[in-house]
C-alpha cells in the first residue's frame, strides 16, 4: 500500500489542548442525564481532597449546570486582564461553571458553535492554580459537543457513571466507544443508585442489578464501585454541602474515598 493511501486511512490524530494549572484532568461522563453524574463528580472531588489532593471542578454541562446548586455558590468569577476567568473557591476547591456567568433562570438556548466556544473558554481561559486533579463534569450523551470536547481537550482519563437498568446501559456502550475512538483512557465505570438499603437492613435493587459491572467486564474496563441510592447524598447536594465534604466518615463518603484512592493510585501520585 502506498504511503498516501496509508495516511488517508490512518486513525485521525487530534490536536488536543492541555488544560493549564493541573497535573491531572479527569472527565466524569454519563451517557444519559439524571443518573447522578454531577453528584458523583463533586463528591469525588472532595473525596480526593480528603486524601490530601488539591482539586478543581469544571462544570462543563452547559445546558444544565449543577455546580452553583451543589456547592451553594452564586457569585460572578473575577476577570483577569479582560481575558481570563479566576475560578471561585468553595470548601478549598477551585470551581468554574457556566452557571456562574448566566442567570440561574435563563434557559441556555444555544446552538452547537456557541456551546463549543463556551467549552473552549471554560477549558482554555480559566486560571487554575497548582491543582493535582481537575474534575470535569461533562454534558451527558455522545453528541457533537461531547465529541468536540473529547477531540480537542487533552484529558488523562474518563469515568463513566450509570444506573444499572438496561435503558441506561445501551447508552453507556456508546459512551465507551466514543472514548475508545478518541483515544481517551477510561479509568472505569461506576454504578450509581445501585441499590437502596431500607431501615430494616433489606436491600432493594430498584433499577436492576449487576448491569454496570457486566458492561465493564464485556468491554474489559475496570469496575470502580457501587454507590447506593441514599437520601443523605441527595439532601447534602441540595443543601450545597456535598456529603464527602460535610461528613467524610459517612459510609457513603467512604465508598467515594475508596474510588478516590483507586483513581489516585492509577496515576501514582502521592
Ligand atoms: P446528572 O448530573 O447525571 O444529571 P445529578 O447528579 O444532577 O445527575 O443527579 C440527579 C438527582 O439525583 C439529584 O437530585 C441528585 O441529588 C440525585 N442523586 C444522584 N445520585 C444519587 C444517589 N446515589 N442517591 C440519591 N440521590 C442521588
Amino acid at each position: 500500500m502506498s504511503e498516501e493511501i496509508k495516511n488517508k486511512f490512518a486513525p485521525k490524530k487530534f490536536v488536543k489542548n492541555p488544560i493549564k494549572g493541573t497535573k491531572c484532568t479527569l472527565m466524569i461522563s454519563s451517557a444519559k442525564g439524571g443518573v447522578g453524574k454531577s453528584t458523583f463528580a463533586v463528591n469525588l472531588a472532595f473525596a480526593l481532597q480528603n486524601i490530601g489532593k488539591k482539586v478543581g471542578i469544571l462544570d462543563a454541562d452547559i445546558y444544565g449546570p449543577s455546580l452553583p446548586k451543589i456547592l451553594g455558590l452564586n457569585e460572578k468569577p473575577k476577570n483577569e486582564g479582560g481575558k481570563f476567568l479566576v475560578p471561585l473557591e468553595k470548601f478549598g476547591a477551585q470551581c468554574i461553571s457556566i452557571g456562574f456567568l448566566v442567570d440561574e433562570n435563563t434557559p441556555m438556548i444555544w446552538r452547537g458553535p456557541m456551546v463549543i466556544s463556551a467549552i473552549k473558554t471554560l477549558t482554555q481561559k480559566v486560571l487554575w492554580k497548582d491543582l493535582d486533579f481537575l474534575i470535569i463534569d461533562m454534558p451527558p450523551g455522545t453528541g457533537d459537543s461531547q465529541l468536540t470536547f473529547a477531540q480537542e481537550i487533552k484529558v488523562d482519563g474518563a469515568i463513566i457513571i450509570s444506573t444499572p437498568q438496561d435503558l441506561a446501559l445501551a447508552d453507556v456502550k456508546r459512551g465507551i466507544q466514543m472514548f475508545d475512538k478518541t483515544g481517551i483512557k477510561i479509568l472505569g465505570l461506576v454504578d450509581n443508585m445501585s441499590f437502596f438499603k431500607g431501615d430494616d437492613g433489606k436491600i432493594y435493587n430498584i433499577f436492576g442489578e449487576g448491569g454496570v459491572q457486566k458492561t465493564a467486564n464485556e468491554f474489559k474496563k475496570e469496575f470502580l464501585g457501587k454507590i447506593p441510592l441514599n437520601n443523605k447524598l441527595r439532601e447534602s447536594a441540595d443543601q450545597g454541602q456535598p456529603l464527602t465534604h460535610k461528613d467524610p466518615k459517612n459510609e457513603i463518603s467512604l465508598i467515594f474515598e475508596n474510588i478516590a484512592k483507586k483513581i489516585n493510585s492509577s496515576f501514582n501520585k502521592d
